[in-house]
């Protein structure tokens, strides 16, 4: 099945190809640890986990990498203000570092309460300014940087695309920008940005600082180019997935192609990115929610509103993940009924299926292939997540599939989904998971055909997920019961 995605830079939906096959790199922009993350983020660190859930469901091996910006991102966007970081620490009396680890911290207690599996990699921007130098040091070899008494910029004239995501043009994006307040007087265009300031005027007692690329001044890297530097280096230079909200097309990822581009070589035809994928924003009364508004909700909030943090994968999944969507505490009450309706379904199937565990067969328990098939043709129709969910509810409705079969379906559906169905069920039950069972049966054959080695290797496999088999007696057949370690 072809999975199909809505591409920023060629403005199409198209078929995904990797560019190994049955491979996948993924970057995804992560977060500027300065402050507390809100359930805004929440919307794109969970579109991110469905992206990568639903390309492992389809079979591909997914590399995930997310950065962590701990240096360089200023107040704008554009090189104006201060450092976030920095104004952290100002604020809270702590020490850049500790702002850091802090607000890391929250992020990850954040992202893993929504169950969002963490990626692979969580490059910092502190840990990558060796591979920051070397690509300043080859974007001013070539010329496409050049050095004032302030920082060094990336020449903007000197890439022609420059502008090919959000399709500006060069002389139309230098008018937009025109009206910002310039503070360096030697910065030839106004679309130019900076790959690393040096630590005077403005920056002079700046915390975190490194010997420069050039000059005698210390200093730090730009915002930008630390996603270039550590995308390439954990992925290649040629990357399947590129993610972001849709407020860093004109700047932040425009500036990525182009000191990518121009760092490397690239073949006719071959791209730094070569599927860019946007999230549009969560809003409150149609605003962006964000720090500078202070309009938002972070996951304490969310808690205690007795909403489960859960039920946001699926007030999220419930739109379009290329529209904006309102949030409002009634829209969060309504996803969290909706995941309690799932949660009481899966367990009273799961509670029908192991009262009928003396029956239970192996030819039992399979994923309802039709219903498998339409959830998959959703999330491959540009991630229609708002359908695939429907799916399930159909799925869930229809009287012609038996209960074990039913619950099997879910169990599989939950690995796109992510709502940790089984764990809760087993959990709220006390009951033993389809895993240990079909394992258990397999001992149990493996006996009766006896291949001891493999009875005992499963016995073992049992043992280290926290379960035990006794091997019994019933009505002269031998039995096994399986109890939970202690
Ligand atoms: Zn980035």
């Amino acid at each position: 099945m072809d999975f199909k995605i809505y591409n920023t830079l060629t403005k199409k939906v198209e078929i995904f190809k990797p560019v190994k096959q049955g491979v996948v790199g993924i970057y995804a922009c992560g977060p500027t640890v300065y402050d507390l993350t809100h359930i805004g983020h929440m919307r794109k660190y969970t579109m991110d986990d469905i992206l990568k859930r639903t390309l492992t469901y389809l079979g591909y091996e997914v590399k995930h990498v997310m950065n962590i910006t701990d240096v360089g991102h200023l107040a704008s966007d554009a090189d104006e203000g201060d450092d976030k970081l920095e104004k952290g620490a100002l604020k809270s009396g702590k020490s850049v570092w500790d702002v850091a680890s802090q607000y890391t911290d929250y992020f990850f207690n954040t992202t893993d309460a929504l169950n969002i599996i963490r990626p692979d990699v969580t490059p910092r921007a502190t840990d990558h300014i060796g591979q920051i130098i070397t690509m300043i040091n080859k974007l001013l070899a070539s010329k496409h940087a050049y050095v004032t008494q302030k920082a060094i910029y990336f020449d903007t004239n000197t890439y022609p695309n420059y502008g090919m995501l959000s399709g500006q043009n060069i002389a139309d994006k230098q008018v937009g920008v025109r009206g910002e307040v310039v503070t360096d007087p030697d910065k030839r265009h106004p679309t130019d940005f900076a790959l690393w300031f040096f630590c005077v005027g403005h920056f002079e007692n700046h915390t975190m600082r490194w010997a420069s690329p050039v000059g005698e001044n210390d200093g730090f890297p730009g915002w930008h180019i630390e996603c270039s530097a550590m995308s390439m280096h954990y992925l290649g230079d040629q990357i399947d997935i590129h993610t972001g909200g849709i407020d860093h097309i004109p700047v932040h990822h425009e500036n990525e192609i182009a000191q990518s581009m121009c760092a490397h070589h690239y073949n006719n035809n071959e791209q730094f990115v070569n599927y860019w994928l946007h999230y549009d924003f969560l809003t409150v009364d149609g605003e962006k929610m964000s720090k500078s508004k202070n309009n938002f909700y972070t996951l304490d909030n969310v808690r205690s509103h007795q909403i489960n943090p859960l039920a946001l994968r699926l007030y999220f999944m419930g739109t379009s993940y290329r529209k904006p969507l309102n949030f409002t505490w009634e829209g969060a009450m309504s996803a969290n009924n909706m995941y309690t309706k799932i949660i009481t379904q899966a367990m009273n199937l799961q509670s029908g299926l192991q009262s009928n565990l003396a029956s239970h067969k192996s030819d039992l328990w399979l994923v309802d292939e039709k219903y498998v098939n339409d959830f998959k043709q959703a999330l491959c129709d540009d991630l229609n997540t708002a359908r695939a969910l429907a799916v399930v509810f159909e799925m869930l409705a229809d009287k012609n599939i038996n209960d074990a079969d039913k619950y099997t379906t879910l169990i599989d559906m939950d690995k796109v989904l992510g709502l940790d169905i089984e764990k809760v069920v087993l959990a709220l039950s006390g009951n033993i998971s389809n895993n240990i069972i079909e394992l258990a049966e397999k001992r149990k054959l493996a006996k009766e055909i006896k291949n001891y080695k493999l009875a005992d290797d499963l016995r073992a496999e049992i043992e280290t997920l926290g379960y035990e088999v006794i091997d019994t007696t019933t009505d002269g057949q031998d039995s096994y019961k399986i109890i939970k370690k202690l």
